[in-house]
């Protein structure tokens, strides 16, 4: 048996590790194992890769060597807050080096079968849009370009004009790739062009759902990219790629009760597109003293974090205080809404660096029913996603999105700096409401002082 024999079979071992990583990494306990699972995949898809014949090793040794420096600067240099929009940018490069593999295979042999041809079409074209597209979403979330939703007029009509002509291009290139390579530079070109004005009609608000959908488009182009150069282990993890980065979209629209088409097409997120009900009402300011007193009587607590835990880097102290409350008596819960700050496990991520038992997280429909029976929610830098409004008025621009119902527990306290509204721009009666009480100032200073509090 020769090593080049030996190949496949390693290919769908790592396949198999790689369905089984995937499957481990949908529940918090196993997903730490799924992560290292997925790696050996990679690494023993990588290891066969390099037995095969003819591999130009120092082209390969350089790619990584440069592309372990960006890996690990990066890790080390951007903060957790900045993680999406990083996604977003690899996501891209992912795009990138799908287009120039199928670059560089039509380079080579023009005169390629049909099949290979029209792989090397989809290739680049998705990779292109997928890359531009990123690039876009990163200076977006990244604040280089304004995040508002750049609309203009005929929007539509251009891109399904942009479409159809890559599409034309697309069969004549397919017809005749030997002789037509101007057109293939044509269809990169527009396919650049398509992922900008794809993504700049789009809200910087809703750039993690995008950059989710870029993740997806990237897995395909991978898989494209697999097919040209006919590499199995290849065609399967951009198939897995581009399956799940669409489930995960499909998730996070769901949960912000959004369409796919109103998120790519509506312009939300626009500082003027969310309105709401500017609600009135007094709040009921508490201090830390009077949030110790509340918080040491109760015998069940949940705890609601969302983007301002992770601006104030709060988790660490949140755990304390749930490890006091536990002492106490107190039974401690952490509620996670599936969008809550701003990447999908964004809160899972903060919590399981802060060891907070995995068995303490619930989610809005294990924790909704029982909510009437809890002594005190506190909502930690959360804010629409307890937003009331979105089950009581109708005319609010979240109405019908799923919230956790902090309002229904017997007493509800928010933990934030002022009364302002969140992400989506829409006021939120909860503050107003009888059992809310607000424990203004930056959440980690709060609990802090709160801690402080239980420990004297
Ligand atoms: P949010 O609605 O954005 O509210 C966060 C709140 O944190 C703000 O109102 C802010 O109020 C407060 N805050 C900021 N810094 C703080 C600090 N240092 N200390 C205490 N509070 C602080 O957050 P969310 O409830 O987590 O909701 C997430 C939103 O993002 C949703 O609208 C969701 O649809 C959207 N989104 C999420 C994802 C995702 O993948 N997770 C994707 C797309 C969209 P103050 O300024 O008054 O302090």
């Amino acid at each position: 048996m020769s090593i080049q024999s030996v190949i496949p079979y390693l290919y769908i071992v790592a396949s198999v590790l790689f369905i089984f990583a995937l499957k481990m990494l949908s529940s918090a306990k196993t997903a730490r194992r799924g992560n290292l699972v997925s790696s050996l995949g990679m690494l023993l898809a990588i290891v066969a890769t390099l037995l095969y014949q003819g591999m130009a090793f120092k082209w390969i040794l350089f790619g990584a060597i440069a592309g372990s420096l960006v890996g690990g600067t990066a890790a080390r240099r951007v903060k957790m807050t900045a993680m999406p929009e990083m996604v977003g940018l690899f996501n891209g490069f992912g795009g990138l080096a799908s287009l120039l593999v199928g670059w560089a295979e039509y380079q080579s042999k023009p005169q390629s079968p049909t099949f290979t041809i029209a792989a090397i079409f989809y290739a680049v074209l998705i990779g292109g849009v997928t890359f531009s597209g990123s690039v876009v979403a990163y200076a977006k979330l990244a604040e280089k370009i304004s995040g508002k939703p750049h609309i203009f007029k005929g929007q539509h009509i251009v891109n399904g004009a942009l479409v159809a002509a890559i599409l034309l291009c697309g069969i004549a290139f397919t017809a005749n790739p030997a002789g037509t390579y101007g057109i293939f530079l044509l269809i990169a070109l527009l396919a650049l062009v398509l992922g900008v004005l794809s993504v700049i009609p789009i809200g910087g608000a809703d750039m993690p759902v995008v950059i989710s959908l870029l993740n997806s488009y990237s897995g395909l182009a991978a898989c494209a990219a697999g097919f040209v150069i006919r590499n199995n282990v290849l065609i399967v993890a951009g198939s897995l790629v581009g399956a799940s980065g669409l489930i995960l979209t499909n998730i996070m629209c769901k949960a912000m009760n959004r369409s796919l088409a109103n998120v790519l097409f509506s312009g939300f997120g626009s500082a003027t597109a969310a309105t709401g009900k500017g609600y009135q009402g007094e709040a009921n300011p508490v201090s830390p003293e009077d949030a110790y007193l509340i918080l040491e009587a109760a015998g069940s607590v949940v705890f609601v974090p969302g983007y301002g835990m992770a601006v104030a880097q709060a988790q660490h102290v949140v755990r304390e205080l749930g490890e006091l409350l536990e002492a106490n008596g107190t039974e401690v819960q952490y509620a996670i809404h599936p969008v809550a700050g701003r990447m999908p496990g964004h809160m899972n991520v903060l919590l399981a660096e802060a060891n907070v038992p995995y068995e303490q997280l619930v989610v809005p429909e294990d924790v909704n029913p029982v909510m009437p029976t809890v002594d005190v929610a506190v909502v930690i830098g959360a804010n629409d996603v307890v937003n009331p409004a979105a089950r009581e008025d109708e005319t609010s621009p979240l109405y019908g999105m799923p919230i956790i119902n902090v309002d229904e527990a017997k007493t509800c306290m928010v933990l934030k700096r002022s009364l302002n509204p969140g992400f989506a721009g829409v006021d939120n009666p909860l503050f107003f409401k009888q059992n809310t009480r607000m424990l203004f100032g930056d959440a980690k200073a709060s609990i802090s002082a709160v801690v402080a509090e239980f420990k004297e």
